[in-house]
């Protein structure tokens, strides 16, 4: 595996690729790789002849200083497991590689709705930030495909539309969430909870699954279903319920009609460590 420090390193090399038909596929990643981002390089090298995988702690996307702090850096162990899962090069910039004019000059986006509510509402900020260090990467690698998990399912959604606005060639492909046997969504935040806040976590997808249940089996209405899962979230010890919504799938707006594609999101903290996961109802 390559691995490339440089902006101007990376894009010289990719632009040989480029020029020799090579098909691009990039992974874009804060690190602290696990086995939810080993599935995301598996997909990609399957249909693209090179695969490109980024690790950047991007700060202008931590709205919570001390979340950016503690976030987890296991570069070396990355580095082997991007190796033996046959990644060809990986992207390993500076923050002042990304962002040379300084973290100053953070850009506004008007994603409309889909990016105030939420994890927007939530976390403010977050999505501006996503989304410049995300269009500064798609700039930079210009990927045919670009891998993303649904885990973040809101994020890819936002991604979607940036890459419309900006019109780029780069097609999006959303991959499943990978789960502990247990059911809980890995995240790389999941090793920065302790043993009993590990235990009550795999109440999150319990809550998704029940909530899947309910609309299947019992034709409950949506703000039924909702408050009852509310409920369940409720009871975790020690837990703080941000949201759990139903929404469209496509929109991210309140459903009129149970009919519609369903999705349900959640942010959950549990022993100060936030947690998110959503599944699609229907
Ligand atoms: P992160 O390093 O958390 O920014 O995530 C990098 C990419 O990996 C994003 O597209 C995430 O959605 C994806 N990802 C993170 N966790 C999982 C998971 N459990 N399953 C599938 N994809 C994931």
């Amino acid at each position: 595996m390559l691995i490339f420090k440089r902006v101007k390193d990376l894009e010289d090399y990719l632009k040989k690729a480029k020029k020799q038909g090579i098909s691009i596929g990039f992974v874009p990643t804060m690190g602290a790789l696990h086995p939810g981002h080993i599935a995301l390089i598996d997909t990609c090298r399957k249909r693209c002849k090179l695969t490109v995988c980024s690790i950047f702690i991007n700060p202008t996307q931590f709205n919570d200083k001390s979340d950016f702090e503690n976030y987890p850096v296991t570069i070396d162990n990355d580095i082997k497991l991007l190796s033996q899962a046959g990644c060809d090069v990986l992207f390993l910039p500076t923050v002042s590689e990304i962002y040379p004019k300084g973290l100053v000059q953070k850009k506004r986006y008007k994603f409309g709705l889909i990016a105030n509510i939420l994890e927007g509402s939530f976390r403010p900020g977050h999505f501006d930030g996503m989304a410049q260090v995300v269009e500064r990467l798609l700039k930079i690698v210009k990927p045919n495909q670009l891998f993303m998990g649904q885990k973040d399912y809101q994020q890819q959604l936002i991604v979607g539309l940036l890459i419309k606005k900006l019109k780029l060639n780069t097609r999006l492909v959303m991959c499943p969430t990978v789960r502990e046997k247990d059911g809980l969504a890995m995240s790389s935040r999941n090793t920065r909870l302790d043993a009993a806040s590990r235990k009550l976590a795999v109440e999150i997808s319990k809550t998704l699954k029940y909530a899947k249940a309910q609309l299947k089996n019992t034709k409950a209405e949506i703000g039924v279903i909702q408050q009852k899962s509310m409920k369940k979230l409720g009871a975790i010890k020690g837990g703080e319920t941000e949201y759990f919504e139903i929404r469209n799938a496509k929109t991210l707006e309140v459903p009129k009609r149970s009919s519609e594609k369903l999705v349900a999101l959640t942010a959950v903290k549990i022993g100060g460590v936030r947690l998110i996961d959503n599944m699609v109802l229907n």
